[in-house]
């Protein structure tokens, strides 16, 4: 199918596109090079930071060769000198499920949050967070439960946990 619009012909080539052609450029090495650190991409496409107390989290995104990927794990949040930071194993995060993806973020962030180095609690808290951001519910969390085993008692005890406190008002619907 070939519904290839014609964009109307912007001729503005003028100086001060060129201008903001050279700005975005600059921005693209600076962001090149500060590494491999950046927003969490959803499943959907659509990215998000951990905030924490008012301060972004650090996300670094660790490749197969990087001396410094998490071991053994898919991700580690920790704390730095200079605030918390969330470490993500791409080789092992490329390999999950969508939707565990998406539930590790805020698993993840959850622990910052908290804070809580107890797994446990930052599913739970994740798991709250997920659906306060209009992200969980329940035909997310059955096929998230899926991927697990229905007598994983971690996971039976996680949504115990969320369900257990008084439900938050609904998040008001993202506009459009
Ligand atoms: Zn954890």
């Amino acid at each position: 199918m070939v519904t290839q619009a014609t964009a109307p012909d912007r001729r503005d080539t003028g100086e001060s596109t060129m201008k903001h052609v050279l700005a975005a450029a600059i921005f693209l090495v600076a962001a090149l090079c500060a590494g491999r650190a950046g927003a969490f991409t959803f499943a959907d496409g659509t990215t998000t930071h951990c905030i924490a107390r008012g301060e972004v989290a650090m996300e670094i995104y660790a490749e197969p060769t990087d001396p410094f990927k998490p071991q053994n794990r898919t991700a580690l949040a920790e704390r730095t000198p200079n605030g918390w930071q969330i470490t993500w194993n791409v080789e092992r995060l490329k390999g999950l499920p969508p939707e565990v993806r998406d539930f590790l973020f805020f698993h993840e962030c959850a622990h910052i949050r908290v804070p809580t180095e107890v797994e446990l609690n930052a599913n739970c808290a994740g798991l709250k967070d997920m659906r306060a951001a209009g992200r969980a519910g329940p035909a997310f969390e059955a096929r998230l439960r899926q991927f697990f085993p229905p007598d994983y008692e971690y996971w039976n005890e996680t949504f115990r946990c969320a369900d257990g406190e008084p439900k938050a008002p609904p998040a008001p619907a993202p506009a459009g």
